[in-house]
């Protein structure tokens, strides 16, 4: 199948001449009906098949197309088609599968956009029914209130789906307590391939076609006995095949608490193969009003895994989890300055592991008894004083937080080696724990690789993902570890799927794991239940080799396009030892990209930028819940794009459309596991797309406004006239594409630059004893020069001698100067290198001498500490940034040194609450905590940080007619309400344009951190 571009048609022929010219008949016809017959989206371009090639495994199987229904019955109608015209089905998610159970050849339908509603919440009963797209972190918001929830607690609790949960048997960590998916549903809904909707419940109970279903798979379960019981693993962590159990429980722990049937139970874990869901019924749990955590501390990883059988009978039913943290996890989060604090008050000496054993229930005296019992437990296994007790809730969650950033790091390891996943989840029985683990850590350095270890030490299910290059010896060596592991499994009676499921990672160990006869039955379920063959065809049943290359992400023909780049991006271009993980020097890689496509590659499709709770990733996803507007989407669109898979590559029209709604709020390179840093990806695909298509007048015009600033505003009036006459501004709009909706920036003739007010000179601040240098922008500096102003008067105030950083180059003595952040906005990177070096050039010599250099607007200072380093600007961009400090990050190192006191004796107390928003690189820069820090030297000042993503202004992205509507949503999805309701606060946003937001949508006048100082002063 070729793969050239299908642009958004309009009509259902256009979409079928197109899609049949790109593809083939079949897929114009199904895009045809599709199109006709719904009014979901349809979606057969190259880049969107691509997009929804792959999951969080390493595989790739490109769909026929994509649909993602607006109303639920659409999938109906969409099967519907499919049957006709004979098209596989693959329903979908998230996409966060581990084993490649979401990537098939059919029509990918995605539930996660608009399926996803509470349908019926049944507190008395205790049961909710969700439709299938719904996140499992959305529903536990919606429960909360309520005080209950659904406790399969899986990892990807922000965007795993509920449909893709069941679909998987998805398992939490808490699952000793509340067990696996299959022991929480109550019942589904679901679609056969035929069309029919059934209702899968209490086998008793049911009737019609459902009963029947029943009735076939109970005389299977009859027949296959005796293969049942001895075939069958005897752990709570098996996910493997199809429930043939739920008829005679093999499982530890019963299906169903009265040991009746549920057909419901037949469709979890048969990941798509079976039926369509349309609607689950949950069984909801109480939240527990408290936990305490113990934790343990190992001189040996064997021990620790030894004492896991024995610290899972503690509790009297309280014992929620036992998970492990090695010794590896322990290092890298002690690497992490924002974890170290946390991780050391777990840590006793230097162990080997560490068990995290959390109690949790009403009666928080009845959870401390039962800490001391594990207190005591340990001391008889002859670990007296191993235990750090955590009864308060607020270091209990910062070290749950330390163990999911240690996988996260873990992941972020750079060069073509990779921790894959394929043997992360066998489960084996307690008490062959320390035995399995031990064995499989010498399969693994048999091989030239190693493992860390980590996760659900309470079931037997640790998570561990050695590394192999998949590019080179990574197919081989996985199907060598593979077997090795198998027999280990075997050996010690576990069960080789134990929380990811078979997809076409595990398919072929499904007839190893309950031999021919039972995997011959599920043949026989899946034949009865889809005899059409139609849903997600040769996974479970039929599956291909797990070492099939030419189903794989970075298979054999995978190439990378040479390309030149305009920024450095030689810190990806590394190879790995799998054994030690260390790396080789910058721009060793091989990477005919120049290390830009190893960048991309680093993600690895976890999905953990389709998250909505705190942080910043990702604003446009959050407004759009398209997968091209989630990171994800555009890294894999670069990565097709780079690898050839896209006509066109970097500068084509799928490319723009992926990164057009990309606001560059740097959030993925803080929140994503593996840093992918699009942002900074932006800049470079701008670079290409605008060298070969042009520069557009809007970008001309707003890139070079530090150039034209000077001369624009000695003409005011005639500058501002655009913003009184509304005629000019919709002129304006037409030929700039700047929207008549939003002002500008209004200039003015008397600014900071042209103020009689200047400070010590450059000299003066070299010799001085208490010196800074500030760094005034071109926003604060033209627009908003109370700002520069307030600043210069905090820091004198605090007694230092303040020099303004002004052009040292001949051309221009004495002129303002200019990070290059405008033109690095639309791509033009050597215009951005020529002002950030005459930046440096000027800032060098006092950063030479150890001078702070402290600046106002985040995005203008931190260049300085991002991209001013990959532009080639050599060791001097290094000095400079290691010098580089926001006002508030400089005030509060001060401060940390005794160094304000006396500006703190003259801030007269707070006299309104401060509300705060964080600028997106403030926050990518994790540079939060010090700006509060600094409003609270101000006494009494009561201040409430706002949980909200990027404002939507974004630079000039807010100001773009074609971007208003997105940029308004972004505001609104948290920022305008939380202000609108605090209407006696005082706001403060160190951010241009999250200012400019802010009074655009709620009339309410921001104001920069430096100017709430400064009015917190004497006049
Ligand atoms: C970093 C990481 C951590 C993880 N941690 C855990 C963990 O702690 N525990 C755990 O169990 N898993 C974990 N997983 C695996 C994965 O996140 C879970 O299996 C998750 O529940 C999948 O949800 P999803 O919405 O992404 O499903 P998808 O991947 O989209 O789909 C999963 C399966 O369900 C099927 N499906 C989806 N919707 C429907 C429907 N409407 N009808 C029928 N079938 C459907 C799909 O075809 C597929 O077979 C992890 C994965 C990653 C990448
Ligand atoms: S961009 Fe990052 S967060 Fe998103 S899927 Fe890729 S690796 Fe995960
Ligand atoms: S920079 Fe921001 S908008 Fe762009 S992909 Fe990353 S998180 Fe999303």
């Amino acid at each position: 199948m070729n793969t050239s571009t299908v642009s958004a048609p309009n009509s259902a022929l256009e979409t079928y001449e197109q899609v049949a010219a790109a593809s083939n008949e079949v897929a114009g016809l199904l895009a045809k009906r599709l199109k006709t017959e719904t009014q979901g989206e349809v979606l057969f371009s190259a880049a969107d098949r691509g997009r929804y090639a792959t999951d969080a495994s390493i595989y790739q199987v490109t769909p026929l197309g994509v649909f993602v229904p607006k109303h639920p019955e659409e999938v109906a109608t969409a099967m519907a088609i499919c049957r006709d015209l004979k098209v596989p089905i693959v329903p979908r998610g998230g996409g966060t599968s581990q084993c490649g159970q979401t990537t098939g050849v059919g029509l990918v339908i995605d539930h996660s956009k608009h399926v996803r509603n509470v349908l019926n919440l049944d507190l008395q009963a205790g049961t909710v029914e969700v439709q299938p797209g719904i996140a499992l972190d959305a529903l536990n918001a919606s429960l909360k209130k309520h005080g209950v929830w659904f406790p399969v607690d899986v990892s990807t609790s922000a965007q795993a789906t509920l449909g893709g949960m069941a679909g998987n048997n998805s398992c939490g960590s808490r699952s000793i307590a509340y067990g696996n998916m299959v022991h929480n549903v109550l019942g589904a809904k679901a679609w056969l391939s035929n069309g029919e909707l059934l209702d899968f419940s209490h086998f008793e109970n049911s009737s019609g076609r459902a009963k029947q279903i029943g009735e076939f798979v109970k005389q299977l379960a009859v027949h296959h006995q005796a293969e049942l019981q001895n075939k069958w693993p005897k752990v709570l962590r098996r996910v493997a095949g199809y429930n043939l159990d739920i008829f005679d429980n093999q499982n530890v722990r019963p299906y169903t608490p009265d040991g009746k049937v549920n057909l419901s139970h037949l469709l979890v874990g048969s990941e798509g193969t079976l039926a369509m869901t349309q609607s689950l019924t949950l069984k909801l749990s109480e939240l527990p009003r408290s936990k305490v955590l113990g934790v343990v501390n190992f001189n040996s990883f064997y021990k620790a895994m030894d004492s896991a059988q024995h610290i899972a009978k503690l509790g009297n039913g309280t014992l929620t989890a036992v998970e492990l943290v090695d010794r590896t996890m322990i290092e890298l989060s002690l690497k992490i300055p924002a974890f170290a604090a946390t991780i050391r008050t777990a840590i006793i000496g230097d162990p080997e592991a560490i068990l995290l054993v959390e109690f949790a229930g009403s009666d928080k005296e009845q959870l401390k008894r039962e800490l001391k019992q594990l207190v005591a437990l340990m001391g008889d296994m002859g670990l007296p004083n191993s235990v750090v007790e955590m009864v308060d809730d607020a270091p209990q969650k910062n070290l749950w937080e330390v163990r999911k950033a240690g996988l996260n790091i873990m992941m972020s390891l750079k060069g073509d080696g990779k921790p894959v996943s394929f043997i992360e989840d066998c489960a084996v029985p307690l008490e062959h724990l320390a035995e399995y683990t031990d064995a499989l850590t010498q399969v693994f350095q048999k091989h030239g690789s190693k493992g860390t270890w980590y996760a659900h030490a309470s079931v037997g299910t640790l998570h561990v993902r050695p590394i192999l290059d998949m590019r080179r010896d990574g197919p081989q060596k996985m199907r060598a570890i593979a077997e090795e592991a198998s027999e280990l499994v075997r050996k010690y009676k576990g069960a080789y799927s134990g929380e990811h499921g078979d997809g076409l990672c595990r398919g072929e160990w499904i007839e190893w794991q309950f031999g021919p006869a039972i995997n011959q039955a599920f043949a026989q379920i899946k034949q009865h239940l889809d005899p059409l063959n139609l849903l997600s065809p040769n996974r479970m049943v039929n599956p291909p080799k797990m070492d099939d290359t030419s189903l794989m992400r970075f298979g054999n023909n995978y190439k990378i396009i040479p390309i030149q780049t305009a920024l450095d991006w030689s810190a990806w271009n590394v190879h790995n030892d799998p054994a030690t993980e260390q790396t080789t020097a910058p721009g060793t890689g091989q990477d005919p990209a120049q290390g830009l496509a190893k960048a991309v590659e680093m993600c690895n499709n976890n999905g953990t930028c389709r998250k909505f709770d705190a942080g910043t990733m990702c604003p446009s996803f959050r407004v759009t819940r398209d997968e091209v507007h989630a990171t994800r989407g555009r890294a894999n669109t670069l990565r097709l794009a780079l690898s050839g898979q896209l006509q066109g590559g970097l500068e084509s029209s799928e490319v723009k459309e992926a990164l057009d709604l990309c606001v560059g709020c740097k959030g993925c390179k803080r929140d994503c596991p593996t840093g992918v840093d699009m942002a900074r990806m932006k800049i470079e695909v701008q670079h290409h797309y605008n060298t070969k298509h042009g520069l557009p007048l809007k970008d001309t015009l707003i890139s070079n406004l530090p150039r034209y600033a000077h001369i624009a505003s000695q003409w005011p009036r005639l500058m501002n006239l655009r913003n009184q006459w509304p005629w000019l501004a919709r002129l304006a709009e037409s030929f700039t594409g700047l929207s008549a909706e939003r002002s500008w920036p209004e200039w003015k003739k008397e600014h900071f630059f042209n103020s009689q007010r200047t400070g010590v000179s450059a000299q003066e601040v070299l010799a001085s004893s208490k010196p800074v240098v500030l760094f005034v922008d071109t926003f604060n500096g033209y627009f908003e020069s109370e700002n520069a102003w307030a600043a210069f008067d905090v820091l004198s105030a605090a007694g230092y001698q303040v020099h303004i950083a002004s052009r040292t180059q001949q051309d221009a003595p004495g002129q303002h100067l200019c990070c290059g952040r405008t033109y690095l906005a639309s791509g033009q990177v050597s215009k951005a290198k020529e002002h950030a070096q005459a930046l440096l050039e000027a800032l060098l010599p006092f950063a030479q001498k150890g001078i702070a250099i402290v600046g106002l607007e985040p995005s203008c200072l931190l260049t300085l500490r991002d991209e001013s380093l990959v532009m080639g600007l050599g060791e001097m961009a290094e000095t400079v940034a290691a010098h580089a400090v926001l006002f508030e990050e400089f005030l509060a190192t001060e401060n940390k040194a005794g160094k304000l006191e006396s500006l703190k004796t003259k801030l007269a107390p707070a006299q309104k609450p401060i509300l705060l928003h964080g600028h997106c690189h403030q926050k990518a820069f994790g540079l939060m905590p010090s700006i509060t820090q600094v409003i609270q030297l101000i006494p009494q000042a009561k201040v409430d940080l706002i949980e909200s993503s990027c404002c939507g202004m974004a630079g000039s992205f807010g100001y773009e007619a074609s971007h208003l509507e997105v940029s308004k949503q972004m505001a609104e999805a948290s920022l305008l309400p939380s202000i609108r309701k605090q209407q006696d606060a005082c706001v403060v946003a160190d951010g241009t344009s999250c200012r400019h937001q802010i009074m655009d949508g709620t009339a309410r006048e921001a104001m920069h951190v430096a100017l709430l100082l400064a009015q917190h002063l004497p006049k």
